[in-house]
């Protein structure tokens, strides 16, 4: 296990998704989906089901390889939640996923086996983002300190309160781990730090408080001048930008505090920088707007 400090700032351009360039290529995939009442993420929504995409990123860099940005849902899932107390998530969060629509299933296609995986970053330790982790032996996993020390060693109702499933970390993590300790590097206003990655500037970790203990987001540039937002579960959908209100996902924050900070923050950031494209994980407008069809699980129902 390796610690990470800080590097200087130099965030030097990407170039277009699915492009070769000197930069970062990024291709976004889908690794199953969730259903649930539209007004659990959509402030003054209603009570009809819809599903939600948990959406992976696939960061090619020229020298540093293949990089995952989390790594959705795996049928993991339904052998963790066979059995009380952990089936209690089949109820809340009906999941969809086959052995076709995990991310090391749809690699190939884009040319990469899932042992080239060279890293897999962890955004946060919910099982809609490590579903796929075990897939990827031979990745550094790189996570924020936070994070890792809120599910380390945990077990049984420990575990099930820490939101972690059975079966879902790889047994050698704790050799595999680097684990991020600050965002000491400036970032782009109003974002307050960054971690570099690959220290040349091109994929930018930042942290986003609240959801669940050290999450972290992380920020690309693209080729048309303006950046994407990996934003994980700050916020579910983008709807949340444009309009407060209750919904479930404030209910489940491990800091509200930390969490409503956040929701401030993106908004800031969707005001002042329309150039930052901000990708939630299970928002369903990003997935029908990011996701190739040609490798897609996903289908939007709007
Ligand atoms: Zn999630």
């Amino acid at each position: 296990m390796t610690a990470a400090g800080s590097r200087p700032n130099m965030f030097p351009s990407s170039r277009t998704q699915g492009e070769p360039s000197d930069g970062v290529e990024v291709t976004f995939l889908n690794a199953g989906t969730c259903r649930v009442p539209e007004v659990a993420v959509r402030p003054g929504g209603g009570l009809r089901r819809v599903d939600l995409p948990a959406l992976v990123a696939l960061i090619r860099h020229p020298t540093e390889g293949p990089v995952l940005f989390d790594t959705g849902y795996s049928p993991r899932f339904f052998e963790a939640t066979g059995r009380l107390p952990y089936r209690a998530y089949r109820w809340l969060t009906p999941v969809t996923c086959g052995p076709h629509d995990t991310v090391a299933a749809q690699l190939p296609a884009l040319g990469v086996l899932p042992a080239e995986v060279r890293q897999v970053v962890i955004s946060h330790f919910d099982p809609d983002h490590i579903g796929g982790l075990r897939d990827f032996g031979a990745a550094r996993i790189v996570c924020h300190a936070e994070a890792w020390e809120s599910v380390r060693g945990r077990r049984g109702a420990d575990a099930l309160r820490a939101r972690i499933l059975p079966g879902h970390l790889p047994d050698d993590i704790d050799e595999r781990l680097h684990l991020v300790t600050d965002f000491g590097m400036d970032s782009v206003a109003p974002l307050s730090g960054a971690h570099d990655l690959f220290g040349d500037g091109t994929v930018l970790l930042v942290g986003l408080p609240g959801h669940a203990p050290g999450q972290m987001g992380a920020l690309i540039q693209r080729p048309s001048g303006g950046s994407w937002l990996l934003a994980a579960d700050a916020i579910w959908t983008r709807a949340i930008l444009d309009r407060a209100g209750p919904t479930a996902h404030l209910l489940i924050a491990v800091d509200r505090p930390a969490q409503l900070a956040t929701y401030t923050l993106l908004r800031q950031l969707h005001r002042e920088r329309p150039d930052i494209s901000i990708v939630p994980t299970h928002c369903p407008e990003a997935a029908d707007e990011l996701l190739p069809q040609s490798h897609c699980s996903w289908r939007s129902d709007r």
